[in-house]
């Protein structure tokens, strides 16, 4: 029987639970038997309790469930080589050699990386006594499958990641009820969301939210005159008669000489027109709470579809993550998603906006 270890890595986000449960039970009707890894990779660099069996009846009423069940950490210790070699280690004491990481692009470089040094890590332990070659003889082969859990939408190549509508959702409730005093108080809000180099939930919240002005780090406004551009589509907004102000800010928001754009300067900027203008920052408020529907389907096409991919795996295939794109589920090599997304950071640290708009996907420039 095939094993297969599932764990959640990185920043945690609702879907993760019904990604666990949908491999868990993919996994049992395709006859391989699942591990749970708790904690992210701490549960493969220290074993024990930390990786063990999951079956059907673990995961009951884990479909809508927020968070993560089975834990999430950032594991120092993975960063280096000694941790991977005490994870090889105790996968291979239990006979797994597949891996299906729900993470960010963080924990699918680290899971990239563990394939790639999967042999020499085998043979390390032989050498060092660890463990024989017989017991390493019938896991040469690591297999890894990504699929993205993150509530910020910031991975490239995929439509969509687990988690972002569940946010996106929070996101629109708190705003509506910011709204509604806003509006009696004829005052101004500026809304801090999460988004440290993707402003799709500030984008999409702007959208949802009908705001007035949004800034991402994606299109930066010029440094010489933002506040007088946003000042004045505002002010034509009020002179129309619209009694509230909403100005939504992604946490990574840089003006084009890369500049932060902070809520509080927002805020300054506001107070000049004459508006009575809070700040608020939503927080993590953002990443609690159920899955919306979409993310519980999303999570379990992608659960079972990483499944089927672990067992259609060879040597040669490059590593899958299991995306979206035009709402169908498919395959997308790791390294090149995880290479696009880094590049999107890259564009505009060397101010090429115009290229790190271009490198989103479609749905985000739609
Ligand atoms: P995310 O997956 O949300 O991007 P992180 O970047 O914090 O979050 O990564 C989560 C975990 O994945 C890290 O704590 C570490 O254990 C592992 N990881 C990330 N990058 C690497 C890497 N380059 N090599 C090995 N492990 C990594």
């Amino acid at each position: 029987k095939k094993r297969i270890a599932v764990m959640t890595s990185g920043g945690d986000s609702p879907g993760m639970c019904a990604a666990v449960r949908a491999v868990v039970r993919a996994g049992i009707y395709f006859d391989c038997e699942v591990f749970g890894c708790y904690e992210g990779y701490s549960g493969l660099v220290q074993g024990g309790d930390l990786l063990k069996p999951l079956v059907w009846e673990d995961v009951r009423g884990w479909l809508s469930l927020g968070g993560t069940l089975i834990g999430t950490a950032r594991c120092q210790e993975f960063r280096e080589r000694a941790g991977r070699l005490q994870g090889a280690k105790n996968m291979v004491l239990r006979g797994i050699d597949a891996l299906i990481v729900c993470g960010g692009d963080g924990s699918l470089t680290g899971a990239d990386l563990f394939r790639s040094e999967w042999p020499s890590l085998l043979d390390e332990l032989v050498e060092s006594g660890e463990l024989t070659s017989e017991q390493v003889a019938p896991y040469r082969t690591l297999t890894i499958v990504g699929m993205v859990g993150s509530i910020d939408n910031d991975m490239a190549m995929t439509d969509n990641t687990i988690g972002a509508y569940s946010s996106l959702e929070r996101i629109c409730e708190m705003v509506d009820y910011i709204d509604t005093t806003a509006a009696s108080h004829s005052r101004a809000f500026v809304v801090e969301v999460m988004g440290r180099h993707c402003g799709w939930l500030a984008i999409m919240a702007g959208v949802c939210c009908g705001a007035d002005y949004v800034f991402v780090p994606e299109q930066p406004p010029s440094a010489a005159n933002w506040r007088e551009e946003m000042k004045k589509v505002c002010l034509r907004h009020r002179e129309r008669g619209r009694r509230k102000t909403t100005v939504i800010v992604a946490e990574g928001a840089i003006d084009d000489e890369l500049n932060p754009i902070t809520s509080e300067q927002v805020k300054d900027s506001l107070v000049e027109l004459g508006l009575d203008t809070r700040v608020t920052t939503l927080g993590h408020v953002q990443r609690g709470g159920t899955a919306v529907a979409f993310d519980r389907l999303l999570a379990t096409m992608q659960g079972v579809e990483a499944v089927k991919a672990v067992l259609e795996s060879t040597p040669d295939t490059p590593s899958p993550m299991i995306g979206i794109q035009e709402n169908k589920v498919v395959h997308i090599p790791l390294v090149e998603a995880v290479k696009q997304t880094k590049a999107v950071a890259a564009a505009i640290e060397r101010k090429d906006f115009e290229a790190a708009f271009k490198l989103r996907d479609a749905v985000f420039q739609e």
